[in-house]
Formats: C-alpha cells, sequence, structure tokens
C-alpha cells in the first residue's frame, strides 16, 4: 500500500468535510469524517483502533464515510455517510477509554446532530452507552430499545443471502450443498456466517489470525482450517472476507481460486482498479456496502418499530434479490457490478431524500422515536 501524509489524503476525498482533533490525555487521534448528508444526517460507526500511523486511521475515516453514503443510498435509507475513527496509541486502561468516550460525547455535541454514531469495529454497545451519559447522538445503546443492539447477526445474514444469490447467479441454482466456502476472520458476523453455510449444506472452509478460534469453529461445524496466508490461493467456490478491508489487490486477485468474492469486510478493494482486475479473472463480486447492509438494515427497521424480529429477518434476506438484480443488470450491460452498484446508489442520491426532509440527527430520532 502506498503511504500517503494528512494532505494527500484529503486532496483526493470527496466529502463534505473531517473533524480533526488530538485527544490530549490519551494521545488518540480523532478523524470524525462527514462524507455526504444528501439522504439524511451522516450516521456512521466509530472505530477504536490502535494504527501503524495515524494517517492510516485517517485513510480508514475517509473511505469508510464514504462506503456509509453508498451503503445508506443502497437501501434508500434517510441517511448520509458519516464515520469516526479514534486511532488510539496503545490499548487504554478501562478509565482512559471512558474519559475518552466521554469527550467524544462532547465533541458530537458541538456538531448539533449533524452526526451520529454507534459501535464498530473496537468498540461495543457498552462503550455507546458511556457516550450516551452525554451525548444523545448515538444509537444501538442499551434500554433505548428491546431490539438485540448487537448488529453482527443481521450483517452475518445478509451476507449469508448475498452468498446464496452469487451462487445462484454463477451455478444456475442457489444451493449451497457441497460448495466450498471460505470464510476469512471468524468473529462477530464470520462466526455466525459460519453456521448458516454449515447449516445450508456449504463444506466450510475457515481462516482467522486467531488460529484457535479458527480450529474449534471448523471442528464443531466439521469444516477445514486454512491458514491465513494460504487464502489467496485455497480453491473454492466462494472466497467471503470477514476480516479486514483492502484484502483484494493486484497480487491476492491475481491467486484467487474462487468463482465468487461474497462477504462482510467494508472497503474490500484496494483500489478502484481492483473491480476491472476481478472481472477480467471472471471472478463474480458482490460490492461490500450491499452485502454488508444487513445489521444497518436491522437497527433501522428496529428503531422504526418493525415487528416481529422475523419480519426484520426477511427484509435483510431482500439483499440476496437485491444482489440478483444488480448481477442481472450486469448481465445486459456487461458493466462490473461495482460501478452498477454504484450508478444505482448515485440514482438515489441524485433523486435526494424520499423520506421527510430531515436535516438533523435529532428530526432522525425523533421520526424513529429512538
Ligand atoms: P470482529 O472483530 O468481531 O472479527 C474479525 C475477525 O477477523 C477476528 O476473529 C480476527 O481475529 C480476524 N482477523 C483479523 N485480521 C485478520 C486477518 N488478517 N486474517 C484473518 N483473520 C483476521 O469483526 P466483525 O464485526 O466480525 O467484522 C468483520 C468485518 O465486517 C469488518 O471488516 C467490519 O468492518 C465488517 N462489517 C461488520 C459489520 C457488523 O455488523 N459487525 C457490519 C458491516 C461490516
Amino acid at each position: 500500500m502506498i503511504e500517503q501524509g494528512f494532505f494527500e489524503l484529503l486532496e483526493h476525498w470527496d466529502g463534505l468535510g473531517v473533524l480533526v482533533r488530538q485527544d490530549a490525555p490519551t494521545g488518540t487521534w480523532i478523524f470524525l469524517a462527514i462524507h455526504d448528508d444528501t439522504l439524511g444526517p451522516a450516521t456512521g460507526g466509530c472505530r477504536l483502533k490502535v494504527y501503524d500511523r495515524p494517517e492510516d486511521g485517517l485513510r480508514d475515516a475517509l473511505r469508510l464515510s464514504e462506503g456509509m453514503t453508498y451503503k445508506w443510498a443502497a437501501m434508500d435509507f434517510p441517511f448520509g455517510g458519516g464515520k469516526t475513527v479514534l486511532a488510539i496509541p496503545r490499548p487504554l486502561q478501562e478509565d482512559e477509554r471512558r474519559g475518552l468516550l466521554l469527550r467524544f460525547g462532547e465533541l458530537l455535541n458541538s456538531l448539533g446532530g449533524r452526526y451520529g454514531t454507534g459501535a464498530d469495529l473496537g468498540t461495543t454497545s457498552d462503550d455507546m452507552q458511556t457516550i450516551a451519559e452525554v451525548s444523545e447522538y448515538v444509537i444501538g445503546v442499551h434500554g433505548r430499545s428491546d431490539g438485540p443492539m448487537d448488529p453482527s447477526p443481521f450483517t452475518a445474514l445478509g451476507v449469508f443471502a448475498g452468498i446464496r444469490s452469487a451462487v445462484g447467479h454463477r451455478f444456475g441454482s442457489s444451493a449451497l450443498d457441497g460448495r466450498k466456502v471460505l470464510v476469512q476472520g471468524v468473529g462477530a458476523v464470520g462466526g455466525p456466517l459460519v453456521h448458516h453455510l454449515a447449516e445450508a449444506g456449504a463444506t466450510v472452509l475457515v481462516s482467522d489470525a486467531d488460529t484457535e478460534v479458527a480450529s474449534q469453529l471448523a471442528a464443531a461445524v466439521s469444516g477445514v482450517v486454512v491458514a491465513p496466508p494460504d487464502v489467496y490461493m485455497t480453491e473454492c467456490d466462494v472466497y467471503a472476507p470477514c476480516a479486514v478491508g483492502a484484502t483484494l489487490n493486484k497480487e491476492s486477485i491475481g491467486s484467487l481460486q474462487c468463482a465468487i468474492v461474497a462477504g462482510a469486510a467494508n472497503n474490500q478493494l484496494e483500489s478502484p482498479d481492483d473491480a476491472g482486475r476481478l472481472v477480467e479473472r471472471g471472478i463474480l463480486y458482490a460490492p461490500d456496502y450491499v452485502i454488508n447492509g444487513g445489521g444497518a438494515m436491522a437497527f433501522t427497521l428496529i428503531y422504526q418499530g418493525l415487528e416481529p424480529l422475523s419480519a426484520v429477518e426477511e427484509r435483510v434476506l431482500g439483499i440476496g434479490a437485491h444482489l440478483t438484480s444488480i448481477f442481472e443488470e450486469c448481465e445486459r450491460t456487461g458493466i462490473s457490478p461495482v460501478v452498477t452498484a454504484r450508478s444505482q446508489a448515485e440514482r438515489v442520491l441524485a433523486r435526494g431524500p424520499g423520506h421527510a426532509d430531515m436535516s438533523s440527527f435529532a428530526d432522525l430520532r425523533g421520526r424513529l422515536a429512538l
């Protein structure tokens, strides 16, 4: 990956703006990126992570907030794209973490509802509860809904539906019996996904940086463990990236031995050119922000009062039909799934808010009865 500095990163970003702050007590860089607010207030999770360089944290914030713009637009939900990265210098003690989250809450307040946050990689609903002590611009906290607070099982369900859709499109039947699916990263999303796949009859290949976790899960579903360095040259029908972003690049795409890439990770393509590389290799790709939208979709629907949970799950499973429509459009036009999904989302953005006009997170909270 080419290393870029703050200014170079911002020069090539087309978002609305970034709020940058150094949290002196912990030495954390806070990057709060608002990419777009055409459809509603910018909304996206808060990632907390140790990065090699603060610039890598900014890069994540920029890319992830842009991804949120397209994720919400793909679902036609009334939110804009935003994301926060708390780039911590080292793992924090409990009281340091609490202090950081409270100060971040005050920062949210200073934006007056232009951005709302939730849990993401490295943060939990308990963390959101801490932020909620000082700020109302947070979702996914205890006591604000009877629904579950963890979006990951819904994300896993949506990815499962997406894999079935891609298998159906590529092989003529969405049956997973005997299909080999390699899941890279078996955490909050990859873990439940592995169980869905195994229950549907797939042979699951399991890989995780934590080899103990991978071995235990593989044993539970009669699957096979794949060592992390072997993922990209292991033969399978579907490669499901569910760990980190940017695993699809010139080198890895050249090695892949799969027919389909369909997984939960955000920002799977290292560069836009990688979409073309996948097409050249004849690999069907399910655009990340479409296939991994299940958690965000479920949270919104639950807050809107959709019941019972089976109705929410039904809507999440609809991600499969959405992907099928994208794949069919690609077939007709010869354009890649990445470009097709982006054009669909851009049409929604060009149309503007399809719902009641909401200029702030507070309006939205009122509407969703948060
Ligand atoms: P998680 O932290 O619970 O799990 C990630 C897993 O990947 C861990 O088990 C970790 O050991 C493993 N891992 C990390 N680096 C790895 C590597 N290089 N190779 C193999 N394994 C590695 O995270 P999660 O919530 O399951 O999210 C997974 C991905 O899906 C992330 O990219 C996240 O941004 C994306 N995503 C998650 C959600 C959600 O609802 N949780 C929604 C949308 C997108």
